[in-house]
């Protein structure tokens, strides 16, 4: 197959359920008088507004906070350094989440500010409480508005660029629908500006070494990531169920125009992203411990029900919060895995417990469950 093969058949915009959109600084904030694009910004709100009203659940990753906020304390051009790049960022993630909550107020939509850094989605135990916040904003219907939270993270402990930080939100939430908004209409066989024969590919069914090879390294001055780091973001979706389109956001109606067959990249996924999460939770992590659930609990669970700790009658070992636990039954045959909610020691003091006795027995409230059903894989019965 070629790789330029504009036959494949690219889904529909309808067809998602659950949709992280990222926007990027040069599209949201005016370059000169380092303003936002209000009038773009509602065009764009308008269309998430079409999503939401059909049921879709929408988060945001916006860019623009430094941006925004260098202008405001006349910070000079350029790279800036670390530290002005956080009292910036600081200053900028005021008024940008500011901008969306009023933006989004138009269309009767509730914004929730979310700020994350590298560890809220690659540590397991700080996963399922960012995972737990976004899963509540949605069942609200609020639309999240997340941003790395530049004035805490340096260069160790930061994601760099909100391409990435999308894709890992994306899968944290099992998005089935990654939109990166950019300056450009997606990816070509050759960065456009510089090789006037490069061609635009409409369709990639995988990542491969050659796709790799056509993403050169541009980026503009406001934004951290160039045409790299979205195929970096495309590897981390696709690899984890979730599909990618790349469009410009340089029109307004941004995304009424992918839904109208306006010209963008997605990257496909065979995967589904609850699926691809359950295997890696079955797969790839050392189980910590054992609970051993009564036949009620292995009942409810095969009809897809959340284990509580009310049907576990004895736990094995020392685990942390977030880390993988087996699953037994009364007679210790092994009903599947999962990521626990609780510590060892807490479990051992609320199992065979009503979730309402939690608080008294724990002195704080804490999750219902001791496994969350997303956060467990079951084998065949
Ligand atoms: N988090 C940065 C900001 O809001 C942007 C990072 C990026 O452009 O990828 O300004």
């Amino acid at each position: 197959m070629s790789i330029v093969d504009s036959a494949l058949p690219v889904p529909a915009l309808t067809d998602f359920k659950r949709i992280v959109i990222k926007v990027g600084s040069a599209l949201l904030v005016d370059r000169d008088r380092g303003r936002v694009r209000l009038p773009w910004l509602i065009s764009l709100v308008e269309d998430i507004g079409t999503l939401h009203r059909r049921g879709c659940d929408v988060m945001v990753v916006s860019s623009g906070a430094i941006a925004l906020g260098r202008t405001v304390l006349q910070l000079p051009g350029g790279a800036l350094r670390l530290e002005d790049s956080q009292a910036a960022a600081a200053v900028g993630q005021v008024g940008l989440s500011r901008t969306w909550a009023e933006a989004l107020a138009h269309e009767d939509i509730t914004a929730g500010q979310v700020l994350l850094t590298l560890g809220d989605t690659e540590e397991r135990r700080r996963y399922l409480n960012a995972r737990s916040t976004l899963e509540r904003l949605l069942d609200l219907r609020a639309v999240p508005i997340i941003n790395e939270n530049d004035t805490v993270a340096t260069s160790e402990i930061r994601y760099g660029d909100n391409d990435r930080l999308a894709a890992r939100v994306a899968t944290m939430a099992s998005a089935d629908l990654l939109v990166l908004l950019s300056d450009i209409d997606g990816l070509y066989t050759a960065p456009p500006a510089k090789d006037p024969n490069a061609t635009h590919i409409p369709v990639v069914p995988r990542i491969s070494a050659e796709i790799e090879a056509m993403a050169g390294a541009a980026a503009s001055e406001l934004s951290r990531g160039g045409m790299r780091t979205k195929i970096e973001a495309g590897k981390i979706a696709t690899n984890a169920g979730t599909h990618m389109v790349i469009a410009s956001g340089q029109v307004k109606n941004p995304l009424r125009r992918i839904r109208e067959g306006g010209r963008c990249t997605w990257f496909l996924t065979s995967a589904n992203p609850v699926r691809a999460r359950k295997s890696w939770i079955a797969g790839a992590l050392e189980p910590r411990g054992t609970l051993y659930l009564d036949e009620g609990a292995v009942a409810a669970l095969h009809r897809g029900a959340s284990l509580l700790p009310a049907g576990i009658r004895r736990i094995e070992g020392q685990f942390e919060r977030g880390d993988a636990v087996l699953l037994r039954g009364p007679d210790g045959g092994e009903i599947g895995r999962g990521l626990v909610a609780y510590d060892a020691e807490d479990a051992l003091r609320i199992i065979g417990r009503s979730t309402h006795e939690i608080e008294e027995l724990l002195g704080h409230h804490g999750r219902s469950e001791m496994v969350h059903r997303d956060d467990m894989a079951l084998g065949a019965k």
